[in-house]
């Protein structure tokens, strides 16, 4: 039996196996190296991911299943797409009468005619109600403030119909 056994095992063979053994060797190696690299560029905690895949194909595998979706570069895209998003937002408000979407250069809300801004008396332009100047021509506002405090409140509230004043004090 052992004559037979050592009659198949030849040199060849051998180094046949060696060469495999050395393959699986690096292919551990940098399964390990990938895993700590895609945990990290994935913002994850890279070096306990590093330890998991010590575990031979087990780790490897764990991690494919568990790992976090998105790599770190997409996400923070994502936020800067938010953020740009809610940016956008702010160029929008709600009519704090009636909730109405407004653009932030109303004048008036189209749905319930609430003032929403001040008009300057020399050039015509639209106004903040807490700007005491027109800075398009500079020239002092004066008078109509209470005529529209009521500026676009960016996003406060959900949009629905609001029958009813909201409960705000004045200024
Ligand atoms: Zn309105
Ligand atoms: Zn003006």
């Amino acid at each position: 039996m052992s004559e037979l056994l050592s009659q198949l095992i030849t040199p060849e063979i051998q180094v046949a196996f060696s060469v495999v053994v050395v393959l699986l060797a690096i292919l551990y190696i940098l399964s390990i190296v990938w895993v700590a690299r895609d945990a990290y560029m994935r913002g994850t905690y890279w070096y306990v991911w590093g330890i998991v895949a010590l575990v031979p194909l087990v780790g490897v595998v764990a991690y494919c299943l568990l790992r976090p979706p998105l790599l770190q570069i997409d996400r923070d895209e994502q936020e800067l797409e938010v953020a740009l998003k809610q940016r956008q937002l702010m160029h929008y408000g709600e009519c704090a009468n009636c909730g109405y979407p407004v653009e932030s250069d109303y004048v008036l809300c189209p749905n319930c005619h609430q003032r929403l801004k001040n008009l300057c008396g020399h050039c015509g332009h639209a106004l903040e109600p807490a700007w005491t100047v027109c800075p398009y021509c500079a020239s002092p506002v004066s008078g109509q403030r209470q005529a529209a405090r009521r500026a676009p409140q960016p996003q406060a509230a959900p949009r629905q119909q609001r029958p009813q004043r909201p409960a705000r004090p004045e200024e």
